[in-house]
């Protein structure tokens, strides 16, 4: 598939990973591998509401490689960080951002479509790739490695001047870290556990990142996490 109207700029000095074009209202961090669930109108990632526009993706280096990432509307040079917009939950590894409104519009026209692409050609790409572009149903989707696995990062919102134009996750800033930490689990009231799988409010197993319905029309009991 080819990335129109994306600009993929190879830059290892500024670390850009991508330029998005963002038309919908809200731009997401996400878990790379877990797909959206196409009943949330709002997200249940961490986001930003922002102004239609072009926002630079790029990695932030420390001293062990990636240490966080940025999202930033194009031209704006010298942004500074406001309040704390969520969290985002990482168990793939790898992070993705894109534009929600228009990911969720995909999804929604052909949500078949979708998990394929996510099993596909988006876990291909997550695994063999540091960083890059995916493409769905016309949509860009930055994704990266976070390069510590597992974890929780902070993601706080940027300004210019009282304008929010993106946001920044911090990698370094796992909040818990490792496998064995204990990770609150929230499940619906209505989505009890399946075989193995723990779900999250939106009923997706925290671990495999499949949707309860999915789940058990497949009849997969057994969860496999990567
Ligand atoms: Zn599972």
């Amino acid at each position: 598939m080819g990335a129109a109207g994306v600009s993929l700029v190879v830059n290892h000095m500024k670390h850009n990973v991508a330029t998005l074009p963002i038309k919908g209202k809200r731009i997401i961090i996400k878990d790379a591998m877990i797909m959206l669930y196409e009943k949330a109108e709002t997200p249940e990632w961490p986001h930003v509401v922002v102004a239609p526009g072009e926002y630079v993706v790029s990695v932030l280096s420390g001293k062990k490689g990636a240490s966080g990432v940025r999202v930033c509307r194009a031209g704006v040079a010298k942004p500074r960080k406001g309040k704390e917009v969520g969290r985002v939950s990482v168990d793939h590894a790898a992070i993705a951002i894109c534009d929600y409104d228009a990911l969720l519009a995909a999804a929604k026209a052909d949500l078949d479509a979708y998990n394929d692409w996510t099993e596909d050609e988006c876990e291909t790409a997550v695994w063999e790739e540091e960083s890059g572009v995916l493409m769905f149903g016309g949509v860009a989707i930055a994704h990266m490695k976070t390069g510590v696995g597992d974890g929780e990062f902070p993601v706080m919102e940027l300004l210019d001047g009282d304008k929010i134009v993106g946001m920044e996750c911090c990698f370094e800033d796992d909040i818990l870290p490792g496998k064995n930490s204990k990770r609150p689990e929230i499940s619906r009231p209505d989505a009890p556990p399946y075989g193995q799988h723990t779900f999250n409010q939106n009923g997706f197993c925290r671990k495999c990142g499949w949707e309860r319905d999915f789940l058990m029309r497949v009849k997969r009991e057994n969860c496999e996490t990567k």
